[in-house]
Protein backbone atom coordinates (compact mmCIF):
# COMPACT_ATOMS: atom_id res chain seq x y z
CA UNK A 1 0.00 0.00 0.00
CA UNK A 2 1.45 3.96 -0.46
CA UNK A 3 0.62 7.45 0.91
CA UNK A 4 0.01 9.96 -2.22
CA UNK A 5 0.83 13.55 -1.49
CA UNK A 6 -1.26 13.05 1.69
CA UNK A 7 -1.49 16.30 3.47
CA UNK A 8 -3.86 17.61 6.86
CA UNK A 9 -4.20 20.78 8.25
CA UNK A 10 -5.40 21.44 11.92
CA UNK A 11 -6.68 25.03 11.60
CA UNK A 12 -3.23 27.00 10.23
CA UNK A 13 -1.34 24.34 11.28
CA UNK A 14 0.49 21.92 8.78
CA UNK A 15 0.18 18.12 10.24
CA UNK A 16 1.21 16.27 6.88
CA UNK A 17 2.84 18.50 4.39
CA UNK A 18 2.49 16.30 1.02
CA UNK A 19 3.79 12.85 2.19
CA UNK A 20 3.97 10.22 0.29
CA UNK A 21 5.62 6.47 1.63
CA UNK A 22 5.23 3.17 0.05
CA UNK A 23 4.67 0.74 2.59
CA UNK A 24 6.07 -2.71 0.99
CA UNK A 25 3.77 -5.86 1.65
CA UNK A 26 4.93 -8.19 4.90
CA UNK A 27 7.41 -5.28 5.90
CA UNK A 28 7.77 -3.84 9.05
CA UNK A 29 7.82 -0.27 8.61
CA UNK A 30 8.79 3.04 11.15
CA UNK A 31 7.68 6.11 11.47
CA UNK A 32 10.38 8.02 13.29
CA UNK A 33 10.49 11.65 14.30
CA UNK A 34 10.12 13.59 17.23
CA UNK A 35 6.81 14.80 18.67
CA UNK A 36 4.24 16.38 17.13
CA UNK A 37 6.41 15.67 13.82
CA UNK A 38 2.87 14.19 12.27
CA UNK A 39 3.75 10.31 12.86
CA UNK A 40 0.15 9.68 14.99
CA UNK A 41 -1.84 11.34 11.96
CA UNK A 42 0.07 9.53 9.18
CA UNK A 43 -1.01 6.30 11.10
CA UNK A 44 -4.46 7.43 11.31
CA UNK A 45 -4.83 8.43 7.84
CA UNK A 46 -3.40 4.91 6.78
CA UNK A 47 -6.16 3.27 9.16
CA UNK A 48 -8.22 5.96 7.03
CA UNK A 49 -9.46 7.19 10.31
CA UNK A 50 -8.23 10.59 9.29
CA UNK A 51 -9.78 12.95 6.44
CA UNK A 52 -7.03 14.38 4.43
CA UNK A 53 -6.94 17.57 2.87
CA UNK A 54 -5.08 16.76 -0.36
CA UNK A 55 -3.82 13.47 -1.41
CA UNK A 56 -4.73 9.87 -0.93
CA UNK A 57 -3.77 6.27 1.21
CA UNK A 58 -4.20 3.60 -1.33
CA UNK A 59 -4.68 -0.44 -1.07
CA UNK A 60 -4.46 -2.16 -3.73
CA UNK A 61 -5.20 1.20 -5.84
CA UNK A 62 -7.94 1.82 -3.73
CA UNK A 63 -8.60 5.21 -1.72
CA UNK A 64 -8.59 3.52 1.77
CA UNK A 65 -11.33 5.78 3.20
CA UNK A 66 -13.65 4.21 0.43
CA UNK A 67 -13.16 1.02 1.67
CA UNK A 68 -15.96 0.28 3.97
CA UNK A 69 -14.41 -0.34 7.47
CA UNK A 70 -15.42 -3.86 7.92
CA UNK A 71 -13.28 -4.67 5.15
CA UNK A 72 -9.93 -2.62 6.04
CA UNK A 73 -9.09 -4.85 7.54
CA UNK A 74 -6.67 -3.51 10.23
CA UNK A 75 -5.16 -3.87 13.35
CA UNK A 76 -4.22 -0.95 15.67
CA UNK A 77 -2.62 -1.13 19.11
CA UNK A 78 -2.61 2.49 21.14
CA UNK A 79 -0.07 3.74 23.99
CA UNK A 80 -2.75 3.34 25.99
CA UNK A 81 -4.43 0.38 25.24
CA UNK A 82 -8.10 -0.41 25.97
CA UNK A 83 -8.89 -3.53 27.35
CA UNK A 84 -12.10 -4.97 28.18
CA UNK A 85 -11.67 -4.30 32.15
CA UNK A 86 -14.73 -6.59 33.30
CA UNK A 87 -13.08 -9.28 30.52
CA UNK A 88 -10.53 -12.26 31.28
CA UNK A 89 -7.81 -12.59 28.97
CA UNK A 90 -8.97 -15.18 26.91
CA UNK A 91 -12.28 -13.04 26.32
CA UNK A 92 -10.27 -9.59 25.52
CA UNK A 93 -8.12 -11.61 22.73
CA UNK A 94 -11.20 -13.29 21.64
CA UNK A 95 -13.31 -10.39 21.07
CA UNK A 96 -13.13 -9.44 17.98
CA UNK A 97 -13.80 -13.29 16.94
CA UNK A 98 -16.78 -13.55 18.98
CA UNK A 99 -18.02 -10.24 16.85
CA UNK A 100 -17.39 -11.91 13.91
CA UNK A 101 -19.57 -15.31 15.18
CA UNK A 102 -17.14 -17.65 14.55
CA UNK A 103 -17.85 -21.18 15.67
CA UNK A 104 -16.53 -22.09 19.33
CA UNK A 105 -13.59 -24.48 18.52
CA UNK A 106 -12.51 -22.28 16.15
CA UNK A 107 -12.25 -19.42 18.50
CA UNK A 108 -10.55 -22.07 21.12
CA UNK A 109 -7.92 -22.94 18.78
CA UNK A 110 -7.03 -19.28 18.03
CA UNK A 111 -6.69 -18.20 21.17
CA UNK A 112 -4.71 -20.67 22.56
CA UNK A 113 -2.14 -20.42 19.52
CA UNK A 114 -2.40 -16.73 20.05
CA UNK A 115 -1.70 -16.77 23.52
CA UNK A 116 1.21 -18.90 23.37
CA UNK A 117 2.32 -16.69 20.82
CA UNK A 118 2.49 -13.71 22.89
CA UNK A 119 3.75 -15.85 25.94
CA UNK A 120 0.60 -15.39 28.02
CA UNK A 121 -0.37 -19.08 28.06
CA UNK A 122 -0.58 -18.92 31.97
CA UNK A 123 -2.52 -15.97 32.19
CA UNK A 124 -5.86 -16.65 30.60
CA UNK A 125 -8.60 -16.50 33.53
CA UNK A 126 -6.86 -13.15 34.49
CA UNK A 127 -7.86 -9.70 34.46
CA UNK A 128 -6.64 -6.95 32.80
CA UNK A 129 -5.68 -5.57 36.06
CA UNK A 130 -3.69 -8.23 37.09
CA UNK A 131 -1.32 -8.06 34.32
CA UNK A 132 2.32 -5.84 34.08
CA UNK A 133 2.23 -3.08 31.66
CA UNK A 134 4.08 -5.19 29.45
CA UNK A 135 2.14 -8.44 29.70
CA UNK A 136 -1.17 -6.24 28.55
CA UNK A 137 0.55 -4.87 25.58
CA UNK A 138 0.97 -8.15 24.20
CA UNK A 139 -2.25 -8.86 25.01
CA UNK A 140 -3.02 -5.88 22.98
CA UNK A 141 -1.13 -7.35 19.93
CA UNK A 142 -2.81 -10.97 20.46
CA UNK A 143 -6.48 -9.26 20.41
CA UNK A 144 -5.07 -7.11 17.03
CA UNK A 145 -3.88 -10.41 15.57
CA UNK A 146 -6.45 -12.61 16.25
CA UNK A 147 -8.63 -11.69 13.40
CA UNK A 148 -5.67 -12.02 10.93
CA UNK A 149 -5.44 -8.13 9.56
CA UNK A 150 -3.46 -6.96 6.32
CA UNK A 151 -1.99 -4.62 8.27
CA UNK A 152 -0.91 -3.75 11.89
CA UNK A 153 -0.82 -0.59 13.31
CA UNK A 154 1.36 0.33 16.56
CA UNK A 155 1.25 3.77 17.89
CA UNK A 156 4.02 3.96 20.40
CA UNK A 157 2.82 0.77 22.19
CA UNK A 158 5.60 0.47 24.16
CA UNK A 159 5.82 4.46 25.33
CA UNK A 160 4.54 4.07 28.77
CA UNK A 161 6.86 1.20 29.61
CA UNK A 162 9.96 1.19 31.44
CA UNK A 163 13.55 0.42 29.61
CA UNK A 164 14.22 -3.37 30.18
CA UNK A 165 10.61 -4.21 29.35
CA UNK A 166 10.97 -1.70 25.96
CA UNK A 167 13.63 -3.54 24.98
CA UNK A 168 12.43 -7.18 25.52
CA UNK A 169 9.35 -6.14 23.69
CA UNK A 170 11.42 -4.93 20.72
CA UNK A 171 12.92 -8.42 20.67
CA UNK A 172 9.81 -10.23 20.68
CA UNK A 173 8.13 -8.03 18.09
CA UNK A 174 10.53 -8.67 15.90
CA UNK A 175 10.60 -12.43 15.92
CA UNK A 176 6.99 -12.17 16.30
CA UNK A 177 6.91 -10.20 13.01
CA UNK A 178 9.37 -12.61 11.33
CA UNK A 179 6.88 -15.38 12.23
CA UNK A 180 3.72 -13.67 11.36
CA UNK A 181 5.05 -11.43 7.87
CA UNK A 182 2.01 -8.90 8.46
CA UNK A 183 2.47 -5.64 6.85
CA UNK A 184 3.45 -3.50 10.22
CA UNK A 185 3.26 0.01 10.68
CA UNK A 186 5.47 1.58 14.12
CA UNK A 187 5.36 5.30 15.30
CA UNK A 188 8.18 5.84 17.60
CA UNK A 189 10.22 8.61 18.98
CA UNK A 190 12.74 5.70 19.64
CA UNK A 191 15.61 5.58 17.32
CA UNK A 192 16.97 2.47 19.12
CA UNK A 193 13.19 1.33 18.66
CA UNK A 194 13.71 1.63 15.15
CA UNK A 195 16.73 0.73 14.20
CA UNK A 196 16.44 -2.76 16.64
CA UNK A 197 12.70 -3.56 14.82
CA UNK A 198 12.19 -2.21 11.30
CA UNK A 199 12.95 -3.45 7.69
CA UNK A 200 12.84 0.02 6.68
CA UNK A 201 12.56 3.89 8.81
CA UNK A 202 11.03 6.51 7.70
CA UNK A 203 12.00 9.97 9.71
CA UNK A 204 9.57 12.63 9.64
CA UNK A 205 9.94 16.25 10.91
CA UNK A 206 7.52 19.21 10.89
CA UNK A 207 4.76 17.29 9.02
CA UNK A 208 7.42 15.73 6.46
CA UNK A 209 9.04 12.41 5.48
CA UNK A 210 13.07 13.60 5.33
CA UNK A 211 14.25 10.11 4.46
CA UNK A 212 12.92 6.48 3.65
CA UNK A 213 15.96 3.50 3.96
CA UNK A 214 16.73 0.74 5.54
CA UNK A 215 18.46 1.30 9.13
CA UNK A 216 21.61 0.76 7.32
CA UNK A 217 20.76 3.22 4.55
CA UNK A 218 20.22 5.89 7.62
CA UNK A 219 22.54 4.91 10.41
CA UNK A 220 25.23 3.17 8.02
CA UNK A 221 25.01 0.39 10.46
CA UNK A 222 27.33 -2.87 10.28
P1 LIG B 1 3.32 12.89 16.56
O1 LIG B 1 2.57 11.61 16.50
O2 LIG B 1 4.54 12.90 15.70
O3 LIG B 1 3.62 13.33 17.95
P2 LIG B 1 0.82 14.07 15.74
O4 LIG B 1 0.49 13.51 14.43
O5 LIG B 1 0.14 13.50 16.94
O6 LIG B 1 2.40 14.02 15.93
O7 LIG B 1 0.52 15.61 15.76
C1 LIG B 1 1.11 16.52 14.84
C2 LIG B 1 0.68 17.90 15.20
O8 LIG B 1 -0.70 18.06 14.88
C3 LIG B 1 0.83 18.21 16.67
O9 LIG B 1 1.42 19.51 16.80
C4 LIG B 1 -0.56 18.19 17.21
O10 LIG B 1 -0.72 19.14 18.24
C5 LIG B 1 -1.41 18.52 16.01
N1 LIG B 1 -2.70 17.81 16.08
C6 LIG B 1 -2.87 16.48 16.03
N2 LIG B 1 -4.17 16.15 16.10
C7 LIG B 1 -4.85 17.32 16.20
C8 LIG B 1 -6.23 17.66 16.30
N3 LIG B 1 -7.19 16.71 16.30
N4 LIG B 1 -6.55 18.97 16.39
C9 LIG B 1 -5.60 19.92 16.37
N5 LIG B 1 -4.28 19.66 16.27
C10 LIG B 1 -3.91 18.39 16.19
P1 LIG C 1 1.36 -3.80 -3.01
O1 LIG C 1 1.94 -5.19 -2.87
O2 LIG C 1 1.36 -3.26 -4.39
O3 LIG C 1 1.89 -2.84 -1.99
P2 LIG C 1 -1.02 -3.64 -1.51
O4 LIG C 1 -0.20 -3.77 -0.27
O5 LIG C 1 -1.69 -2.35 -1.81
O6 LIG C 1 -0.17 -4.04 -2.76
O7 LIG C 1 -2.12 -4.76 -1.48
C1 LIG C 1 -1.80 -6.12 -1.39
C2 LIG C 1 -3.08 -6.92 -1.14
O8 LIG C 1 -3.47 -6.84 0.22
C3 LIG C 1 -4.23 -6.43 -1.94
O9 LIG C 1 -4.91 -7.56 -2.46
C4 LIG C 1 -5.10 -5.68 -0.96
O10 LIG C 1 -6.44 -5.86 -1.29
C5 LIG C 1 -4.78 -6.32 0.34
N1 LIG C 1 -4.74 -5.35 1.45
C6 LIG C 1 -3.67 -4.65 1.85
N2 LIG C 1 -3.96 -3.88 2.90
C7 LIG C 1 -5.25 -4.09 3.18
C8 LIG C 1 -6.14 -3.57 4.15
N3 LIG C 1 -5.76 -2.68 5.07
N4 LIG C 1 -7.41 -3.99 4.13
C9 LIG C 1 -7.81 -4.87 3.21
N5 LIG C 1 -7.01 -5.42 2.28
C10 LIG C 1 -5.76 -5.02 2.25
Amino acid sequence: MSVRGARKQYGDFVALDDVSLDIPSGSLTALLGPSGSGKSTLLRSIAGLEELDGGAVLIAGDDVTRVSPQKRDIGFVFQHYAAFKHLTVRKNVAFGLEIRKRPKSEIDDRVDQLLDIVGLTGFQTRFPAQLSGGQRQRMALARALAVDPRVLLLDEPFGALDAKVRADLRTWLRRLHDDVHVTTVLVTHDQQEALDVADRIAVMNAGRIEQVGTPRDLYDRP
